[in-house]
């Protein structure tokens, strides 16, 4: 091969294994890779001690930096023990061309290939992370409702990524946002998803509290919703009541002016 072309394929190579924040990625996430990058985050965090645990801490986001008369919806799907999907909540979506979130934790799309594969298909829909075992996000074990969180760097590493990856093989997009399972974080955590290119996404409006508010309580929250909120709540409980009151409060909202958001296309705060 001439020298010159030679030249052009080591650059085009080179700008192929580059990822973001300088970290070097293979285009289809290879073992090799993936063990460099976990290797580099262990590094850079291995002297970082973590001040804060919650919903709420130093670099999650929690509302759509707007002040129009837009709320994202954002629905959970665990993969716990015994949850299911609920149909009647994502028909009606879909019936009302209501677009939404859907935080995917990997056990529920090993559970329900086909209808994964349905909601990634319908652009009404953003396919987010929601971990890879459902684990609470920390760098030294921290548990919440009687959940043991990740217990280091590599371990968060592992919980956000493998799932990204997961979602990434199987609908040929990456995701962009993190939501822990129990959407608890430490602060150092939530800067390791960052560095893997994620933003962090928690919620301003609790929509049916871990699926267990009655089909009143999950409407009157989700009417306290105003511009820019984030709304959470739970599509693997076909057997309660968030279903039921998500389509009482949605006509309601609608009526106030209210019209529905995917994450993406709103910078978040
Ligand atoms: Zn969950």
């Amino acid at each position: 091969m001439p020298l010159r072309f030679r030249l052009l394929l080591i650059l085009f190579v080179s700008f192929a294994v580059v990822g973001r924040h300088g970290h070097t990625l293979e285009p289809s996430g290879k073992a090799t890779d993936y063990e460099r990058l976990k290797k580099e985050i262990v590094s850079d965090f291995s002297q970082s001690h973590p001040h804060e645990w919650g919903e709420t801490v130093s670099g999650v986001k929690t509302r759509l930096d707007t002040e129009e008369r837009v709320i994202a919806l954002t629905f959970d799907a665990c993969g716990s023990k015994g949850d299911g999907y609920d149909s009647a909540l994502i028909d009606y979506l879909i019936r009302e061309n209501v677009p939404a979130t859907l935080f995917m934790n990997a056990r529920w799309i090993d559970k329900n290939p086909e209808t994964f594969k349905k909601l990634a298909g319908n652009d009404l829909f953003e396919i987010e992370n929601h971990g890879m075992e459902h684990k609470p996000c920390s760098v030294n074990g921290k548990s919440v409702y009687g959940i043991d969180g990740t217990k280091s760097p590599a371990e968060v590493v592992d919980e956000i990524e493998k799932n990204a990856r997961k979602i990434e093989a199987l609908t040929g997009r990456r995701p962009k946002y993190y939501r822990s399972g129990t959407a608890y974080y430490d602060e150092v955590a939530v800067k390791i998803a960052g560095t893997l290119g994620y933003e962090v996404v928690g919620f301003s409006v609790l929509g049916d509290r871990g699926a267990s508010y009655s089909e009143e309580e999950v409407k009157n929250a989700f009417l306290s919703a105003g511009p820019g909120s984030i709304i959470i709540a739970h599509m693997n409980h076909p057997e309660k009541d968030t279903a039921e009151g998500v389509m009482a409060a949605i006509p309601e909202l609608k009526r106030r002016g209210f019209i529905f958001v995917k994450l993406d296309g709103y910078g978040l705060k």
